[in-house]
């Protein structure tokens, strides 16, 4: 099983919403931010932008966006 605190999602991220530009996306990455170790959702612009800020952490599935309501 997993331990859901590695897995917390950043406070002010928004799972509708890239966490850098705040703009609604068709598909977002799970990535993990490195400053906070905290997950959060980025489109694919800023993750490409943002490679060494933030990294992906897919040792968990995607659980779809009804699991974050
Ligand atoms: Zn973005």
């Amino acid at each position: 099983m997993f331990d859901t605190k590695d897995y917390e999602f950043h406070k002010k991220d928004c799972p509708e919403f890239c966490f850098i530009c705040k703009r609604p996306s068709e598909k977002f990455f799970i990535m993990r931010q490195i400053k906070s170790m905290k997950m959060v959702h980025l489109c694919e612009h800023c993750m490409l932008s943002h490679l060494s800020e933030y990294y992906l952490d897919n040792t968990r599935p995607w659980l779809g966006k009804d699991f974050y309501k």
